[in-house]
């Protein structure tokens, strides 16, 4: 089975993106950062090869492309995410203004998930050495609690939407802020933010996602709310869909 790769209307019947990306077989090909790839070999069980999706999706992402990724559970979809929005805030060079509100958000369905993305983008910031900061929400925080920890001025926020919407109606977070800040916000495991009873606070944040923000959007399965959520939230998107969708 082929992978497809679906692009947006906007660019139908254009040469072929696929066929140079499916060449690149490392991450120095895809363009990634040599802190980030080094990051990468250090880990105790060190990363080499990008996956798949990885391969796909990375250059798209760096591109600046609105990115739906299908993938199966356990394909590297975090990381097809997180190296290239790293590697995007590690270029972002708006140190001389003050940032009100984070420069990404990542949207994940649990806090148990949370936990483990805040782990594995913190760890990547750590081995990098770079100014970067990312801090979590967590639903048991109070309304200061909120505030202190977006206090000091994160550039990726980790949270489920329900701590977000908290976060907003606490004052922790200002939606001019978010409106001014934001340049990429992740949905991940998209299929369960619906179903786990996220999409008003969902409404509450996407109100004030800037038209210029890079929206990125990685789900296991294809379902009718992975559908609503593309086009609540995302611009022509390139979708990735992979062999083995579950
Ligand atoms: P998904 O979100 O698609 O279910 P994860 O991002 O959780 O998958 O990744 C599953 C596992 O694969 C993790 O333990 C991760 O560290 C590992 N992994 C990710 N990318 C690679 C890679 N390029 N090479 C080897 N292992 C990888
Ligand atoms: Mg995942």
């Amino acid at each position: 089975e082929e992978e497809v790769i679906e692009e947006p209307d906007a660019i139908k019947g254009q040469p072929d993106v696929e066929e140079e990306e499916d060449e690149a077989r490392t991450f120095e090909e895809l363009g990634l950062d040599p802190r980030l790839i080094r990051a990468l070999n250090k880990k105790e069980i060190s990363i080499t090869e990008p996956t798949p999706i990885q391969r796909v999706a990375i250059p798209l992402i760096l591109q600046g492309k609105d990115v739906v990724a299908r993938a199966k559970t356990g394909s590297g979809k975090t990381l097809a995410y997180l190296l290239p929005l790293l590697q995007k805030l590690f270029g972002m060079t708006d140190s001389s203004r003050k940032k009100l509100a984070p420069s990404a958000f990542i949207l994940v369905p649990s806090g148990e998930l949370c936990q483990q993305v805040f782990k594995e983008v913190s760890s990547l910031i750590d081995s990098c050495k770079v100014q970067s900061k990312a801090v979590q929400l967590t639903s048991n925080m109070l309304a200061s609690d909120l505030r202190n920890a977006l206090a000091g001025q994160p550039d990726i926020l980790v949270s489920t939407p329900s701590c977000v919407a908290k976060s907003l109606s606490a004052g922790a977070l200002k939606s001019e802020s978010i409106n001014d800040s934001l340049e990429i916000l992740v949905l991940d495991e998209a299929d369960l933010l619906l179903s786990f009873g996220y999409e008003d606070d969902l409404k509450a944040l996407t109100a004030h996602v800037p038209r210029r923000c890079q929206c990125l959007l990685m789900s296991a399965t294809s379902s009718a709310d992975v559908d609503k959520l593309k086009k609540l939230i995302l611009h022509n998107p390139y979708v990735l869909t992979l062999p083995e969708v579950e």
